[in-house]
């Protein structure tokens, strides 16, 4: 059993390389923004509660957002091991994690990019996809909020000497390549 946790600003590219790792080495790939996107077209209760959040670009609460990732990690699809994409992206949701994980080999990556790079893969993004999360000013609000309540992680793991940097410029070949040797295994 084995967690990788993905860090990262907004267009880093987390979801794809989540989704080769995950292919590649057998790990459950949970995505956060997937899971609420579901939420939303399904038109659940969680998706009714959290669609004018995720559409303004702010985050949904820690409580519910730590009740979604306790319920889903206790599937049996995640007992040899999963991805964490979009969580934890507060302090508190990274100390709920860190008792989640108490017993568990657990790897902390955190892709850079620099922010002009980040706006350019947002601007292509918002061409190419049709998200109703990836607005402009919903994009910009997101990256304001990340940049306010995400990137404060980044010296918390830091600082306990648990962050793997990898830097998320290139194609998605050469950030692989760079995520797989950075992994322990
Ligand atoms: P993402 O696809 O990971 O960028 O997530 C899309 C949106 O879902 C975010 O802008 C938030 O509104 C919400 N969201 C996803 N993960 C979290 C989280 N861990 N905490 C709070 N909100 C989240």
């Amino acid at each position: 059993m084995k967690a990788v946790i993905f860090l990262g600003p907004p267009g880093a590219g987390k979801g794809t390389q989540a989704k080769k790792l995950s292919e590649e080495k057998g790990l459950q790939h949970i995505s956060t923004g997937d899971m609420l996107r579901a939420a939303v077209s399904e038109g659940s209760e969680l998706g009714e509660k959290v669609a004018g959040i995720m559409e303004r670009g702010e985050l949904v609460s820690d409580d519910l957002m730590i009740e979604i990732i306790k319920e889903r990690t206790a599937k049996p699809d995640c007992e040899r091991g999963y991805i964490l994409d979009g969580f934890p992206r507060t302090v508190p949701q990274a100390e709920a994690i860190k008792k989640l994980l108490s017993d568990v080999k657990s790897e902390i990556v955190y892709f850079s990019l620099a922010e002009e790079e980040i706006k350019n893969r947002l601007e292509t993004r918002r061409k190419e996809e049709n998200r109703a999360d990836d607005e402009l000013q919903t994009q910009l609000e997101r990256l304001k909020v990340y940049q306010e309540k995400t990137a404060p992680l980044i010296d918390y793991y830091r600082k306990s000497g648990d962050l793997i940097e990898v830097s998320a410029e290139g194609s998605v070949e050469e950030v692989y390549q760079r995520l797989e040797s950075a992994l322990a295994s």
